[in-house]
């Protein structure tokens, strides 16, 4: 198949979105409620109930359905296993926390990790589910990096990386207890400020 919606070329309106994936006995992606996997490059929407119209229809509920944030995507039990970013391009049925897509493309994929933590117990989950969320928002902030290479997109990312690693070490200071942990949370804290204080420099130096 050929024609103008083949082009590899990433789209300067194309939107960024996040969605789950259900990984198939073969390692393939897919929808929960599809049997179809999803491919390299773009992949086009059909309606699921055989209507003739082209994704997504405003009257149905066909296309791909895609979230402006993880924390949507990861509320679509019970498709977890897999989190990816993906961008769309063509048709779009806004919702009010995401969008059906006609065409999409997986960008980028992260195991949701936060699937994992369900098993865990007290602090040690808590502090899983810090860890999947700071990887998450790193590399999303990492993607918008990718796509441009601005000096605002690169402290994102810096940015990103910074407040994960003090929401996972001040979570960690809970195993603690008295002045052990007021002695942790003070590390985190300082760790955090050395880090915004780079992150200053690198702006200064980079005018
Ligand atoms: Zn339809």
């Amino acid at each position: 198949m050929s024609g103008e919606d083949d082009s590899e070329i990433a789209g300067v309106g194309d939107i960024r979105m996040v969605r789950t994936f259900r990984v198939g006995a073969e390692g393939g992606l897919y929808p929960v409620n599809s049997s179809t996997a999803w491919t390299e490059g773009w992949n086009t929407a059909t309606c699921a109930r055989g209507r003739d119209h082209t994704p997504p229809d405003p009257g149905c509920r066909c296309g791909f359905y895609v979230y402006a944030h993880p924390s949507y995507a990861l509320a679509q039990a019970p498709a977890r296993q897999v989190m990816a970013v993906v961008a769309v391009h063509g048709a779009l049925e806004a919702g009010t926390r995401g969008a059906r897509a006609e065409k999409a493309r997986i960008e980028a994929e992260f195991k949701a990790d936060r699937k994992a933590c369900d098993a865990m117990n007290g602090n040690a989950k808590d502090v899983c589910v810090e860890q999947a969320k700071g990887k998450e928002k790193v590399a999303r902030a990492e993607l918008d990096y990718k796509q441009d290479a601005s000096e605002r997109h690169r402290g994102k990312v810096a940015e990103a990386k910074a407040d994960a690693q003090y929401a996972v070490a001040k979570e960690k200071c809970d195993d603690l207890q008295g002045e052990q942990k007021d002695v942790c949370v003070k590390d985190a804290k300082a760790a955090k400020a050395r880090a915004e204080d780079d992150m200053k420099s690198a702006r200064h130096s980079s005018n």
